[in-house]
Parts: C-alpha cells; sequence; structure tokens
C-alpha cells in the first residue's frame, strides 16, 4: 500500500524540474541558421600553408603519418628541380590525404610536423553523405593564395636555399603574419 506522500506528492515532485525549467531562457542554438564562433584553439579542419612567395611548407617528410594514432594521414613526396619547385628544399608532398572518416582531431600531427606546414582551423563542418568525400585531398587542403603569392611551380623568391627560408634570410616573413592563415595555429 503507497504512502500518502508516494500517492500525491512524489507524482507533482516528478515535474517539478519542468516547471522550474519553463521560465529560464532557452539555450538552444539555432544551427545551422546561426553559427557561433569556436573557440581560438579549437581543433578543426587541417591546412596546410605556404610561405610568403606562394611555396610549400609541405616537405612530404611522412612525420605527421607517422605520428598520427587513426591511420588518417597518407603521403607521398616527389623531388622538387630547378625547373619545377613546389616548396623550398629538395621534396615536397605530391599526395596528401587526411582521412576524416578515421581522424580524430588530436593535433599530434601538428606537434610532428617540423616545418610548420601542417595546421588547423577552426572549421568543424566536416559531414558528408558519402565515404568518399571525407578523404581531404592536397587540394582540399592547401592554404590560399594570398595577396602577393604565387601559384607554385616556381623559383624560391626568399632565399636561395631552404635554409634562408627556415632562418627568414631575406626579412620576408613577419611572424604574425605568417602564412598560417585562416589556422589556429595548433
Ligand atoms: S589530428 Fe590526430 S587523428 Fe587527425 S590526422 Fe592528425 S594525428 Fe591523425
Ligand atoms: S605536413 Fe609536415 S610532417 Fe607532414 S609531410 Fe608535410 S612537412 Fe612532413
Amino acid at each position: 500500500m503507497p504512502t500518502l506522500k508516494e500517492s500525491f506528492w512524489d507524482p507533482i515532485a516528478g515535474f517539478g524540474v519542468t516547471f522550474r525549467t519553463m521560465f529560464r531562457k532557452p539555450v538552444t542554438e539555432q544551427y545551422p541558421f546561426e553559427k557561433e564562433p569556436t573557440a581560438p584553439r579549437f581543433h578543426g579542419r587541417h591546412q596546410l600553408n605556404r610561405w610568403p612567395d606562394g611555396l610549400e611548407k609541405c616537405i612530404g617528410c611522412e612525420l605527421c603519418a607517422w605520428a598520427c594514432p587513426a591511420d588518417a594521414i597518407y603521403v607521398e613526396a616527389d623531388s622538387n628541380t630547378d625547373a619545377k619547385r613546389f616548396s623550398p628544399g629538395e621534396r615536397y608532398g605530391r599526395v596528401y590525404q587526411i582521412n576524416y572518416l578515421r581522424c580524430i582531431l588530436c593535433g599530434l600531427c601538428v606537434e610532428a610536423c617540423p616545418t610548420r606546414a601542417l595546421t588547423m582551423t577552426n572549421e568543424y563542418e566536416l559531414a558528408d553523405n558519402n565515404r568518399a568525400d571525407l578523404i581531404y585531398e592536397k587540394s582540399d587542403l592547401l592554404a590560399p593564395l594570398l595577396p602577393g603569392m604565387e601559384q607554385p611551380p616556381h623559383p624560391m623568391r626568399l632565399g636561395e636555399t631552404d635554409g634562408d627560408y627556415y632562418r627568414n634570410a631575406t626579412g620576408a616573413v613577419d611572424d604574425s603574419t605568417a602564412s598560417e592563415q585562416g589556422g589556429n595555429q595548433q
């Protein structure tokens, strides 16, 4: 036999949370019609950065791929030549893919990259209706050309050696405006 409390009070008390919430301001976000900015250091889609003359920072070393715990990165390097140069130094990333079906956005690949070629943006809309489109190619990941940049291949404009680029020998690189544009540098 239920007690008086169980018969009368408990059913009303069950609605207590409902009644209290009815008078609070709704916190519903109207996504995707209204998009809230992410935290500045949010780990979103990756970006392959460029030097200020447009050459690619990626040297195809594959360290990002080896660091990835989800085996989400695939890199194939090729050699630069004086006639066909994509990055300072010997090699560049001819094929660069990130599989966002696997990626857990941990950022370990960014930590492993020796040239700051790879950073992460705040872009989080990485859903699609088929698996193939979630394998991002180099063309999807490369940073856009900014004013003053040339589309590679082209000769090195910021120095005669890759060391000049890394040491900023010509003073062309302002650290605050390096071509990690649009990224959170993580
Ligand atoms: S963020 Fe993490 S899981 Fe994604 S590609 Fe980089 S290392 Fe791999
Ligand atoms: S993104 Fe960085 S770590 Fe990955 S292949 Fe290019 S240079 Fe190497």
